[in-house]
């Protein structure tokens, strides 16, 4: 189940009606390149800040009161960004950012379709978690788990990186 909810204005229609016709597409290449399921799924269209707020907004629930400068710091304008919920996964696209680039679009839903699909891979919403409360200083992790977590982050990155290149193959798809 998809679920789409805009959070911006007609001057990011573009953005908006792109999202829209490529989510499908986009959800079925990737579940077949990488044979997994991205499950239950909210996505969002918003501006840079409000992607933030929406990722920590997700994560109350679950970790309680935090703060969405721990995002914006290290991330800031980025395309896109996915994360978990406590009933599936969250991803949101940055309008702000992909504000006329189509390409850029395409790719970050693939790139953040892939991160979904992986968080429902066995173990990995539970790894996510923990480093989720590391991060938030709610349950610190060992220098060995660190290490753990942070290379299947990279694993995960180039993984969702290699996803981007089949853009072309979700534009000709749409179009
Ligand atoms: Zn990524």
């Amino acid at each position: 189940m998809h679920f789409i909810a805009n959070r911006v204005g007609r001057q990011h229609q573009a953005t908006i009606d792109r999202v829209h016709a490529a989510l499908g597409p986009a959800a079925e290449i990737i579940e077949d390149e990488i044979r997994g399921r991205i499950g239950c799924l909210q996505l969002a269209v918003a501006n840079t800040s409000d992607m933030w707020r929406m990722v920590v907004d997700a994560h109350r629930p679950i970790f309680g009161r935090q703060d969405a400068r721990l995002w914006s710091r290290e991330q800031g304008d980025a395309f896109g960004t996915a994360t978990i919920t406590s009933s599936g996964v969250l991803v949101v696209v940055n309008a702000q950012a992909c504000k006329g680039r189509q390409v850029e679009i395409d790719k970050t839903l693939l790139h953040e379709l892939t991160h979904a699909a992986q968080f429902n891979r066995p173990g990995a919403r539970d790894l996510l978690m923990r480093s989720l409360a590391n991060n938030y200083g709610i349950t610190p992790m060992t220098e060995a788990e660190a290490a753990a977590a942070n290379r299947q982050v990279d694993a995960d990155e180039r993984e969702a990186e290699r996803m981007e290149r089949h853009h072309r193959q979700l534009a000709k798809s749409i179009a």
